[in-house]
């Protein structure tokens, strides 16, 4: 008897439906897409319960016919490439005809369209793949979709969906995307009955400013250089943040032919190009669009991939590069910058908004800093190296471990080397202390006992500071608001995603506890579900991190003594807790191998 069969087209679908349809925001993102191509200039989308309940996307686009509406539900129907040479020269966000089929495979769709020039429009039903019903409709010109209860018919996927709140944070992210390199298109992103965001039609700057918001953590407003080159081969434009404005969230997008896309390499160009510029592991911000010839480039790859390959890349590594060079230069941001000239760079301090407060004191000021407390030993665990990867480990010298056996007795005058490190000559050589991970180090065991002991000295604020943490990120602030009051924070929310902050940790300067809040969040969520005391160690860090006197601040010899004689009293300061080095040895044979 023969068994081999082909499968029956539901079944088919179902499969194919795995591929393209992973969550509700894949969904989201073929269905605004087809909006996009049928030529929408309003598109609203509608979701219930992160989109597994509804996932409703409705356009102002040119509409079906009756006939083609039930086709497009159809595997490989499409109106956008007839054959394969169409592939070259695609100008439509979706060619391969399996969206619809995959998601009217696994959901219960309801589709509603008219064409201009028609009367009625169409209405169709499809549950798994079988039509329930299709009518005449009246209904207005465009396409008004309703995908309900996803992977209704799939328990295995509907299981693997996370909690609302992270289908929401993809959702989110999907969205961004479409909507950034769509600023003539209007928007609407309703959830549960409320309006997440209503952006208007403009240009994309004004587009990028609308979807962040003047929040602490993207302050964009009048912030972002622009970049533009034209060449034969590509054009190149977009805005790009300024240094000082990194963080370690940033916001990084590059589009091509309108499309999101990542590219590991170009990412590159630009890090390049900000090289010297940043202030310790930050990122920079950036919108990047490439408009290029469609035969040039290979987006025919899996349908939920991003990632895009150029025929030319090596030819646009250094057009890039130096189109955002001579943007930084333009605005009188030297590549050249380096820590030896002060006041370049603005950073945050970490002392009281009014009157500086001298390093020293800051060190004293703390009563509760016992240097001979036992410090939290081995907290560097692999969670924390994929936070934050070590680089130092590749190719540099490291100390002769036995170098450190002894406590280390200076034997001349300590300085300070490029306002970075600290210089201490030892007998054994010479140790090199860097300045801000040292002062970290010190700051982290005061947050790690202010968190154990729930009692954060605070510093009340006169005028009380907005923070905007993004609806996103709200959840999270709430779970982590005993901590943030044990830390010395004063929060109370003022609208959906913001809150008043009348208080910081007495640590912390006004500037640097803003960007620590916004880190502590960062690095919390990047951490996912750990331990309380692995979660309150990273909460430790992010704010010592921050509050940290930052390279390039110039040090006194009383406040390098203070610093060192702190640091070793600790017993166990070679490495920050996410396992950077703090200090090193370079020792005699070392430097006498040199010569
Ligand atoms: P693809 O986008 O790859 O062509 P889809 O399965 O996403 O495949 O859609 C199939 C077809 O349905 C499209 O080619 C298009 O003709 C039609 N279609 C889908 N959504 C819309 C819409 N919102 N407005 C008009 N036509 C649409
Ligand atoms: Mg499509």
């Amino acid at each position: 008897m023969d068994i081999v069969r082909l499968l029956p087209d539901s079944v088919a679908n179902q499969i194919a439906a795995g591929e393209v349809i992973q969550r509700p925001a894949s969904c989201l993102k073929e269905l605004v897409e087809n909006s996009l191509d049928a030529g929408a200039t309003r598109i609203q989308v509608v979701l219930r319960d992160a989109g597994r309940t509804l996932l409703q996307v409705v356009d102002n686009g040119q509409g079906m016919s009756s006939t083609d509406a039930r086709m497009a539900f159809e595997r490989h129907a499409t109106s956008k490439i007839k054959e394969a040479a169409d592939l070259f020269h695609l100008h439509t966000m979706g060619f391969r005809g399996e969206a619809l089929a995959s998601i009217c495979a696994v959901a219960t769709v309801e589709v509603q369209t008219r064409r201009e020039e028609d009367e009625l429009g169409t209405l169709i039903e499809i549950s798994g793949s079988e039509v329930i019903r299709q009518e005449p409709v009246q209904c207005p010109k465009g396409t008004n979709m309703r995908v309900k209860n996803l992977f209704f018919n799939v328990p295995a996927r509907r299981r693997f969906l996370r909690t609302d709140q992270t289908e929401m944070r993809n959702l989110m992210t999907e969205f961004a995307r479409i909507v950034l390199v769509n600023p003539e298109v209007q928007f609407t992103l309703i959830h549960q009955d409320e309006v997440l965001m209503d952006l208007k039609a403009g240009t994309e700057k004004q587009r990028i400013e609308a979807y962040f918001g003047r929040s602490q953590r993207h302050p964009y407003s009048g912030q972002l250089i622009d970049i533009h080159v034209e060449t034969e081969l590509v054009n190149i434009h977009g805005y790009i943040g300024k240094p000082e404005n990194a963080s370690r969230s940033a916001q990084q997008y590059f589009f091509v032919n309108k499309r999101y896309m990542r590219h590991t390499y170009f990412h590159k160009a630009v890090m390049t190009a900000y090289q010297g510029l940043l202030h310790g592991e930050t990122n920079p911000s950036y919108f990047i669009y490439f408009d290029i010839n469609p035969e040039a480039i290979d987006v025919n790859i899996h349908p939920t991939k991003t990632e895009i390959k150029f025929a030319d890349e090596q030819l646009i590594f250094p057009i890039l590069l130096a189109a955002v060079r001579e943007a930084l230069g333009k605005f009188n941001l030297s590549p050249s910058i380096d820590f030896n000239t002060q006041g370049q760079v603005e950073m945050p301090v970490a002392s009281s908004s009014k009157a500086p407060v001298s390093f020293a004191s800051f060190i004293k000021q703390d009563s509760s800093y016992n240097p001979f407390s036992p410090s939290p030993k081995n907290v560097v665990d692999q969670r924390w190296q994929q936070l934050y990867p070590t680089t130092e480990s590749a190719g540099l010298p490291t100390a002769d471990q036995t170098l450190f056996d002894n406590e280390p007795t200076a034997i001349g005058q300590v300085y300070q080397l490029g306002n970075r490190y600290i210089v201490l000559p030892l007998a054994e050589g010479l140790m090199l202390i860097d300045q801000h991970r040292a002062h970290a180090l010190l700051l982290y065991d005061q947050c790690l006992k202010r968190l154990q002991d729930h009692k954060g000295e605070i510093q009340q604020l006169l005028f009380p500071e907005v923070w905007d943490v993004g609806l996103e990120d709200e959840s999270l602030v709430e779970s982590l608001s005993d901590y943030l009051h044990s830390l010395g924070f004063e929060l109370s929310r003022l609208t959906r995603g913001s809150y008043s902050v009348s208080g910081i940790p007495a640590l912390a300067g006004q500037q640097s506890a803003l960007v620590a809040l916004q880190q502590i969040v960062d690095n919390v969520r990047e951490l996912g579900p750990v331990a309380k005391d692995e979660r309150e160690r990273c909460i430790a860090w992010s704010m010592a991190d921050s509050a940290a006197q930052p390279y390039g601040k110039q040090f006194t010899t009383t406040e390098m003594t203070a610093l060192a004689s702190q640091l070793f009293a600790r017993g166990d300061y070679k490495h920050t807790p996410n396992g950077k080095i703090v200090c090193t040895i370079l020792s005699n044979e070392q430097i006498n191998s040199m010569f």
